[in-house]
């Protein structure tokens, strides 16, 4: 098959067709999608592929559903992504050199142009195009548009003043991450995997030390007060420095850090960790004196290297302190008493329903932890945290924190004690380590009068929750992804001073950055074609008040600035048809960074009803199992990967092997069978549609069957779309129904040597093609054009209706009773094998009449609460007949009592739904197919025929969907 050529006719005639393009129809309903655009800062890979493959099945799903969809696509020039790409380019970087000429075979010669960034940016713009279209995305182009055009700026000038005016944006001094090597801000952007850096506030608590003090840092301030001694990492450098004048001991990386952060710091001298231990420091809060013991999990780089131990409700101290008792070589060789350490017991501060005093030793010894460096420490410490949080109540241990919650505990602490000087704090990664592209270790850093937007603010975070609370997010166990996101949030820099895009309005030295121009762009979507008829320089916040936020009248603007107010009035309307976004795709990665501030800006801007509806998210893409990366070098350029495998083997390849949050393994052998399936899909398709002919059929067991399962998948394929479970749905419209299709077939070999038989087979396959090519539309839309043609519909497969679901055409009867003929060939092959007996003539008995009736009476029994055997029996008895063989009833229903009672939900209903098949009538029409089969004689008969074949007795043996067997 050529794929290549099919594909880019079907692209041309979608082009030519402009059924991509979307305009405002009053009274149809709309949807609105957008997935992030992307940097052009290099080729895309498969991985990229994903994402916008995934956001296009959505975008064709809705469309076929009737929704007047609006998918559009632009280009982010801005900032970093693009003008590190350039410098590492113009620094003569080897890796990138490699991968840019080697992998994603980039001319040598193009490479000079790549080295500005506005000229990497077009031409990787380009690339990424070409590819999307190759890819067939059905994109509205006209709406096309990068971060760069004059008009845009003009509409981020206006985001920003806006946010501005609502007090969103300050200027001060805050932490950013920071890398100390680039001596530059860093965002999630400009870190190795994409890692947006969390930015958290530790508590320090100043131990006194003779006349100096060690800040324990802690995230849990309120224990305090059961702390039974201090930790320090026996092998790691600390130093006594003056802090603002204060004696400190803190590790030598805090010390630099704390400089960072501001603080004047004049290292004194350098001490070991080793030199602190046997020590005794003193509580601030309640005056307690307490030794100093070294703990290898003690990590320096971590806010001040020294940690308070409070061994009854953390099980890190927990498991370092019962370590430490038990090792004397330990204690002797830092001069320990033993007889002081072991005496050390945890104290109980907070009381938890369902724990004992002591919750940290509770989870150690639950989850069997074994060391200090045991990986179930992480989670054991969430898990206390998580109970003592939510649930705990302060002991009365615990001075003015006695009878509180920890929440309030922890805030009496910090306020309390700080204003006596006890207490301070220090601001550290909660995320760390977390790496700069450059190989550094990202840090925190005060930022001097930096243009910040203030993700802090509690308003703004509250009006951001309410935002998310209207949301749908997909799936919807990240929701708690973003709660945490907005919560730890705070004020984020939004401007830098190099770089492509928007300058600051009221400040041009400052541009502003890329996480800050892109998030509320979809707004910009709407009107884009309609602004680019004016002349940008009067394009004004006026403008932009009136079509997004229907502030000031069009009459006015239009004399003002000389633009029509008809040009106005079409704006105003195309944006109130589109808005709000209804779903925004976007990788994982962007939860804690461009998801939540997009949800942020449009909470601060537009008016609550025009709040973004839903969020998708979904994973990556590995290969063969491992992550993408360009040292393993197992990337795979999107353009390549077309050309090799074809756009809708690539896009059903990168679908079909895990739901949309996981990642995807990708291999080019999945691409492969995705090729072969698709390929024989349509030579079964060319079959159909040569065979076809017009007709009125009669409809066999077998046909309704077929239809059965044919509605049975629509229904299910519909279902897992809705629920965005892609991968379930291309499974089911593709793989099994396709299976359902070679039974049928396979059902149907002997009715294909007859005339009427065959024409009704292809008409029955032309009702399944003509759905199933429906159904997989959305995942592989060039293929389902070709075939659509080739059924002579008109005009696109893209603009179909989607199949609707017939009730009706489910028989759960029929497929009940061909289930019967399935396990009844299965049985044969068993008995054959098991006796060592080639079947000539093969006899079936099928149940009695009474037999199903009691079977019936089971499955209402058994829906009602269980089945009861002398309930069974008494209604059997009622009847003289059976009276008579009481015996043998009597059998019957022990087993039946057994089988009813453990048959599975979904088939009990199925099966009473059903109601009693006429098994031998559908025995009697699969007997050509068994003969075949089983190549023997298929007698068939019921279990109380008269004069039947059965020597062995077996008839009596016949139940309900179990047909008894005799082979000779
Ligand atoms: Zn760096």
């Amino acid at each position: 098959m050529d794929w290549r050529s099919i594909e880019s006719k079907w692209q041309r005639r979608w082009m030519k067709a402009r059924i991509f393009e979307a305009d405002p129809e009053p009274g149809r309903p709309k949807f609105f999608l957008t997935v992030a655009y992307p940097y052009p800062n290099s080729p895309q890979h498969i991985g990229h592929g994903r994402t916008y493959t995934l956001t296009d099945v959505h975008a064709r799903y809705m469309r076929m559903r009737g929704y007047n969809v609006l998918f559009p696509m632009a280009f982010h020039y801005t900032g970093t992504p693009i003008l590190a790409m350039t410098r590492r380019l113009r620094e003569g970087d080897r890796e990138l050199i490699d991968t840019f000429l080697n992998v994603y075979g980039i001319p040598e010669g193009d490479l000079d142009k790549l080295k500005e960034p506005l000229g990497m940016a077009r031409y990787f713009h380009e690339e990424i195009k070409q590819g999307m279209l190759e890819m067939g995305y059905s994109i509205d182009w006209r709406r096309e548009f990068t971060t760069i055009d004059p008009h845009y700026q003009k509409f981020i000038e206006w985001q920003f003043r806006k946010l501005r005016q609502g007090g969103y944006i300050k200027r001060g001094s805050h932490p950013v991450g920071w890398c100390p090597k680039c001596q530059s801000p860093v965002g999630q952007h400009d870190t190795k995997g994409d890692v947006e850096p969390e930015i958290g506030e530790y508590t320090l608590i100043k131990f006194r030390l003779g006349d100096a003090y060690m800040p324990a840092a802690t995230l849990r301030p309120e224990t305090v007060y059961g702390v039974t001694n201090m930790w320090v990492n026996p092998d790691a450098v600390y130093v006594e420095a003056l802090v603002d004048g204060e004696k400190w001991i803190v590790s030598a990386e805090a010390a630099e850090k704390l400089k960072l952060l501001e603080r004047k710091v004049e290292v004194v001298r350098e001490l070991r960790g080793s030199d602190l231990v046997g020590g005794e420091v003193e509580n601030p809060i309640n005056g307690v004196s307490v030794p100093i013991l070294p703990a290898g999990f003690v990590d320096p780089k971590n806010a001040t290297g020294v940690v308070m131990s409070v061994p009854g409700h953390a099980p890190y101290d927990y498991v370092a302190l019962e370590e430490l008792k038990r090792s004397r070589e330990e204690l002797l060789k830092y001069g320990l008493d033993p007889g002081r350490v072991e005496s050390i017991q945890p104290i109980s501060i907070i009381s938890v329903p369902d724990f004992s005093d002591l919750p940290a030793r509770d989870v150690v010894e639950r989850l069997g932890v074994s060391g200090q460096r045991d990986s179930k420490l992480e989670q054991a410490t969430k898990e206390v945290y998580r109970a003592e949080f939510h649930r705990g109540v302060m002991k009365p241990n615990t001075g003015p924190c006695a009878g509180l919650s920890v929440q309030e505990a922890r805030e009496v602490v910090k306020e309390e004690f700080s204003k006596r000087g006890l207490v301070d704090s220090m601001y550290e990664l909660l995320n760390r380590p977390v790496y700069c592209r450059c190989g550094s270790e990202c840090v925190v850093k005060i930022f001097r009068d930096q243009w910040f937007l203030d993700y802090g603010d509690e308003g703004w975070k509250e009006l951001a929750r309410r935002a998310l609370d209207r949301m749908q997010i997909v799936p919807e166990d990240l929701r708690a992804e973003f709660e945490y996101t907005i919560g730890w949030l705070r004020e984020r820099a939004c401007a830098r001073k190099a770089g492509l895009g928007t300058r600051l309005p009221w400040d041009p030295d400052w541009v502003i950055e890329s996480l800050s121009d892109s998030v509320i762009y979809m707004a910009y979507y709407t009107v884009v074609r309609w602004l680019k008829k004016i002349s940008p320089d009067r394009v004004t916040d006026e403008v932009f008040d009136y079509v997004f936020l229907g502030r000031g009248d069009p009459e006015g603007i239009s004399k003002r600035l000389d633009i029509s107010p008809e040009l106005l009035e079409a704006m105003r309307r195309e944006f109130t048809y589109f808005y709000p976004l209804d779903s925004r795709h976007s990788g994982r990665d962007l939860v804690p960074n461009h998801l939540t501030f997009m949800v942020f800006v449009h909470a601060a801007i537009f008016p609550e009803e025009l709040w973004p509806r839903q969020i998708v998210v979904n994973g990556s893409v590995l290969m063969g199992g491992q992550k993408m990366s360009k040292s393993l070098g197992n990337i795979i350029p999107l353009r390549d990967a077309v050309r090799r495998f074809g756009a809708d083997p690539l896009r059903l390849s990168l679908l079909i092997s895990a739901e949309p949050i996981k990642d995807a393994d990708f291999s080019p052998k999945l691409a492969q069978t995705c090729r072969e399936r698709l390929e024989r899909l349509y030579g079964l398709a060319r079959e159909v549609v040569e065979n076809y002919s017009e007709g009125e059929y009669e409809l066999g067991h077998i046909d309704l069957w077929m239809l059965s399962r044919l509605h049975r998948r629509i229904k299910e394929t519909t279902e897992a779309l809705d629920r965005f479970e892609v991968r379930k749905a291309a499974h089911t419209a593709l793989y099994l129904l396709s299976q359902d299709v070679q039974w049928y077939l396979k059902r149907c070999r002997r009715r294909m040597e007859t005339e009427e038989g065959r024409k009704t087979v292809y008409a029955v396959l032309m009702r399944v093609l003509d759905t199933q090519v429906r159904l997989l539309a959305p995942f592989v839309p060039h293929v389902c054009e070709e075939i659509w043609e080739m059924m002579g519909r008109k005009p696109f497969v893209s603009t179909a209706p989607w199949p609707e679901y017939d009730e009706d055409t489910v028989r759960p009867d029929v497929e009940e009773a061909e289930e019967a003929v399935m396990e009844l060939v299965e049985d044969v092959r068993n008995i054959s094998k098991a006796t060592g007996i080639k079947p000539k003539l093969v006899c079936v008995y099928t149940a009695s009449e009474w037999k199903w009736r009691l079977y019936t009476e089971a499955l209402k029994q058994r829906l009602e609460g269980r089945v009861e055997f002398p309930k069974l029996i008494r209604e059997a008895m009622k009847s003289g007949e059976l009276r008579k063989k009481a015996k043998q009833v009597q059998r019957y229903l022990k087993s039946l009592v057994e089988e009813v009672s453990k048959l599975p939900e979904n088939k009990l209903r199925s099966r009473l739904k059903a109601g009693v098949p006429d098994e031998e009538a559908i025995l009697t029409d699969a007997k050509p197919y068994l003969e075949e089969e089983l190549n023997a004689e298929v007698r068939i008969y019921g279990e109380e025929t008269p004069d039947k074949y059965d020597p062995a007795n077996r008839a009596e043996k016949a139940r309900p969907y179990r047909p008894a067997i005799y082979v000779e």
